[in-house]
């Protein structure tokens, strides 16, 4: 039989013999009614447009990280350091690839991986920056350095950094890498802001902050707070497209994350947070979500859980969001006396 030609097999029942394994195929060789079999004809298409997290490091925004010491910017000093050792990190994560791979779903449960190192500075005093990357198995073991998000560097205090006057872009890109430092290090996210864009923005640039938002934000961590009228104008700017508002909330894609504001009429406050029981990270300041030159003021600070609820979800009447999966430990590669070395992280030493 040639490759191209099509030939039938039998499965038991598709809806009841489905293992992890796949389909139970079943013998059928020389079986006298196999041409007669009837072909299964459902065709289920996938193909609903949607935004899905994409997580990017943008190296040409002003650095987030920078050092307490003499204040120099740390963010490209660390990605430079990481360059360094990619293939030695690669070697390693190939091994480690393998052995995953390997044991399969007996693997331990390892959504992400942590990379650690030391990075220069002139300052003289030594930084560990971290990094996070998703777990991406395939035939051919990604390259590491290239999924690698940075996401912490010690001795470079986010409260110096972010109590501030800063321009509206400048926050906004602020809070693109807050994001990716709290999606690796938070079990919840919540963004509150009364209002996306302004005004007098086109449908199509308001559209464009909330695409942005969505490709930043996954749904099981990130609950968006917003008065109804950014709501209202979310639903005017989709009315156009081939997938209305509507239809996108019934097949639950990512733009559920919205928390509509019906009940915040007075509601002015922003502010962006990231929750673990251990602690919140909070970044305030007078800036709804919009790029622009106009200067804003942001503060940056940490509390308690508890504290964070009683200030800020209690007085807007707002529960906090059902926690999805907390990861208590993180596992690392770690660069030690210049080698690679695997470790496991409890949550309080990850950063
Ligand atoms: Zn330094």
């Amino acid at each position: 039989m040639a490759c191209e030609d099509r030939y039938r097999i039998k499965i038991r029942d598709p809806y009841n013999s489905y293992t992890e394994y796949m389909f139970q195929v079943t013998h059928s060789d020389g079986e006298k009614d196999i041409a007669t079999l009837k072909l299964a004809t459902d065709i289920i298409e996938h193909n609903i447009p949607s935004i899905t997290l994409d997580l990017k490091y943008d190296k040409t925004a002003p650095a987030l990280y920078r050092c307490d010491y003499n204040q120099s910017d740390l963010d490209l000093v660390a990605y430079a350091a990481l360059e360094v050792e990619r293939e030695h990190l690669q070697a390693f994560w190939v091994k480690w690839h393998s052995w995953i791979s390997a044991k399969g779903t007996r693997a331990p449960e390892m959504d992400k991986i942590l990379v650690q190192l030391e990075i220069p500075c002139v300052c003289g005093n030594p930084h560990r920056a971290t990094f996070g990357a998703p777990t991406l198995l395939s035939h051919i073991p990604p390259d590491l350095v290239n999924h690698c998000l940075l996401i912490d560097i010690s001795s470079a205090s986010l409260e110096d950094r972010l109590n501030c006057l800063a321009s509206k872009t400048e926050v906004m890109s602020s809070l693109e890498k807050l994001l990716i430092r709290w999606h690796f290090i938070c079990d919840q996210i919540i963004i509150a802001s009364p209002f996306v864009g302004h005004q007098y923005m086109s449908a199509e640039d308001i559209l464009a902050i909330w695409k942005w938002l969505f490709r930043n934000s996954d749904p099981r961590k990130v609950t968006v707070i917003t008065r109804g009228e950014a709501w209202a104008d979310l639903k005017e700017a989709y009315s156009d497209s081939a997938m209305p508002y509507e239809k996108r909330e019934r097949y639950g894609l990512p733009e559920k994350i919205i928390t509509k504001g019906v009940t915040l009429r007075h509601f002015h406050a922003k502010f962006f947070a990231g929750c673990s029981p251990e602690k919140v990270e909070l970044l305030s300041g007078s800036a709804n979500l919009v790029r622009g030159p106009s200067l804003e003021n942001i503060s940056f600070n940490t509390m308690p859980a508890t504290r964070f609820k009683k200030k800020y979800l209690d007085v807007l009447c707002t529960p906090l969001p059902q926690a999805g999966n907390v990861d208590r430990v993180a596992r690392a590669f770690v660069l030690s006396h210049k080698v690679w070395e695997y470790t496991i992280l409890k949550s309080e030493s990850w950063i």
